[in-house]
């Protein structure tokens, strides 16, 4: 999943953890068999913001059936309960009503009566906004098969399926599934096995939808609604797609998928952009804002590299993937910051940015990580279930992106260049995925940073950067690959509030901080803020504007004018300044030799093997 830091997201809200039993007391559910899922979605579902859902299977008795729904959507580490949006919930043999109660608050028990096919039968609430849920508009819907489809207990996950999807004629269905060319009419798709099923997500609707092959297979975009991502912005896209793609197949050696499907929503009330990986295509839901914007490429290459790297590519922990409660794994720097990294570096490889700019998103991420308490990276990647409110929430994206650099120049520089950080990737790949889908540890990982490093140990490395809350050592490390850095102390004018614009570009106050200047004045979350002294708050650069007038106020005290629940207000703010690190990372000129050539791997891709 890639939450782009650039802005808040409204619509995100943080979810209930609960604790969640698993099977209940050992009664794991009669054997069954022939598994078929039905969709329906059209106008009048549409209408109710509901798709129905169906399911039918064979029994051989009359033995009760346990079937479950997911509690999350792999890839989105929280427990979102999904079965709190059935209802309508029933269930038929033959034509008759069999029983029916719950055996936990997302396992139905069903009691067939009798020998041949059950039938399940109910409807599922599509109405929210997430890339991990069900989303419905009139003409539209985003459906996640962790939300609907139920797994039987007691078989296991590897049982294969059918979906037959029922919609209105004129409407369109594209899914990371493949075809089911043996049998009706309308669209059918099959599964070989569970999680393949609840991995492919479906678009049903009106939408745009066009194709083209990259890099030996298929790529689609479908996006929603029709007409808005289209002509000049879109065909970026593509361009940047054709750019970077190779280049992350380079990096694992391997192309997985035959057809590669990018699902892509533009919502107005959308406050930013997120989207969320599967095998063979992502989710993507963002502010129209995004179109002909660097950050949809950007997103774009992390969700695609996310095809290798946590959906093959896994640690340990999260194999197999287990759908009824959290799966916590201290790996998560790996899967989501490394795939960061990666994102980077196919942008840059594949001529989607210059290496300038990839310095200065480099520079943005250690900024970040200077700016938020320590924490290791490995707390953070098993803290994220709980959302931690800390400041540290999400920090093992661009903290571990960090360490991917750190790791590729300390490979390279002991390699001579001959060796980098695509060398681990590419060998955990074969050495764990490529062997039976097995995932990999801890271990595993810096062994194979070892073995490409020429043995060098990366024991400290772990213990202190990753297992630690040391701060990183670009001083020593950064000029082994031609890179300047340095750490400035300045002083800031700090009012400690967070602001975000919103669907009517009003600037409004998104988070303050405790204990802060504006806190201490009375300031609230959900103010639209006016004017800060004498800056007019007209836009997000507000922030810029103040720090320069106001960069040398010691306890200077100010207006600033809110509007709080229709009228305006007026409150007194303290300026506080404060002391901050500024890092500015640079092109060394005077980098040697092996340095220039290190840089330069890191950006081309070349020079090592
Ligand atoms: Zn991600």
């Amino acid at each position: 999943m890639r939450v782009p830091s650039i802005t808040v997201l409204f619509l995100i809200a943080a979810a209930p953890v609960n604790g969640q039993p698993g099977s209940p007391g050992g009664a794991a559910g009669a054997p069954v068999s022939n598994i078929r899922y039905d969709l329906v979605f059209d106008s009048a579902t549409a209408v109710q913001r509901m798709v129905k859902v169906g399911m039918r299977f064979d029994v051989t008795g009359n033995a009760p059936v346990l079937l479950s729904l997911p509690a999350w959507t792999p890839g989105a580490y929280e427990i979102s309960n999904f079965a709190r949006r059935v209802s309508e919930f029933a269930a038929t043999a033959g034509n008759r009503a069999i029983d029916w109660d719950k055996a936990d608050f997302d396992t139905w028990r069903v009691t067939p009566g009798g020998p041949g096919t059950v039938e399940v039968t109910f409807s599922f609430r599509a109405d929210t906004m997430d890339n991990a849920m069900a989303w419905s508009k009139r003409d539209f819907l985003l459906l996640n098969g962790t939300n609907v489809f139920l797994y039987p207990e007691g078989i296991g996950l590897d049982f294969p399926s059918r979906v037959a999807v029922r919609t209105r004629p004129d409407w369109k269905v594209v899914t990371g599934l493949d075809a089911d060319a043996t049998a009706g009419s309308g669209p059918r798709y099959r599964a070989a096995n569970y999680h393949d099923l609840v991995d492919m997500p479906f678009f049903i609707g009106r939408f745009d939808l066009d194709s083209a092959r990259i890099d030996g297979a298929w790529h689609r975009v479908a996006s929603y609604p029709a007409g808005v991502f289209t002509g000049r912005g879109r065909a970026l896209l593509w361009d940047q797609m054709r750019g970077f793609v190779p280049h992350a197949s380079r990096v694992f050696g391997q192309t997985p998928w035959n057809h590669y499907s990018t699902l892509l929503i533009f919502e107005p009330t959308m406050g930013g952009g997120s989207a969320l990986e599967h095998q063979n295509s992502h989710v993507g839901i963002y502010n129209p804002g995004f179109i002909g914007n660097p950050f949809l490429a950007s997103i774009t290459a992390h969700e695609i590299i996310h095809g290798w790297n946590v959906k093959r590519l896994r640690p340990a922990d999260l194999v197999p993937y287990r759908y009824d409660q959290p799966q916590p794994t201290p790996l998560l720097w790996v899967s989501e910051g490394i795939t960061d990294y990666y994102a980077d570096l196919v942008l840059v490889r594949g001529g989607v940015i210059d290496s300038t700019i990839f310095l200065s998103i480099t520079e943005g991420k250690i900024q970040n990580v200077q700016d938020r308490p320590a924490v290791a990276l490995e707390d953070a990647s098993l803290t994220t279930w709980i959302h931690p409110l800390d400041e540290t929430e999400y920090i093992y994206y661009d903290k571990g992106s960090l360490a991917g650099l750190l790791l590729d120049i300390l490979i390279r520089d002991a390699s001579d260049n001959q060796r980098s950080l695509d060398d681990v990737m590419r060998a955990l790949y074969q050495t764990t995925f490529l062997q039976g889908g097995r995932g990999f540890t801890s271990a595993q990982f810096w062994a194979a940073a070892s073995q490409a490093a020429g043995g060098k140990s990366f024991a400290d490395f772990a213990e202190g950067y990753v297992d630690g809350r040391e701060p990183f050592p670009w001083h020593t490390v950064a000029p082994l690959a031609g890179l300047t850095y340095a750490a400035d102390t300045v002083m800031v004018p700090r009012l400690g509030v967070g602001t975000q614009p919103d669907s009517a570009n009003r600037i409004i106050a998104a988070s303050v901080t405790p204990g802060g200047a504006a806190e201490a004045a009375g300031l609230e979350v959900g103010d639209q803020i006016l004017r800060v002294g004498e800056v007019d708050v007209k836009d997000e650069d507000w922030g810029a504007s103040f720090r320069s007038r106001y960069g040398n106020s010691e306890r200077t005290v100010i207006p600033v004018v809110v509007r709080r629940r229709g009228s305006d207000r007026t409150l007194s703010v303290t300026i506080r300044r404060e002391r901050v690190i500024s890092v500015t990372l640079g092109f060394d000129r005077g980098a040697t030799g092996k340095a220039a050539r290190i840089r330069n791997g890191i950006l081309t891709g070349s020079g090592t093997r």
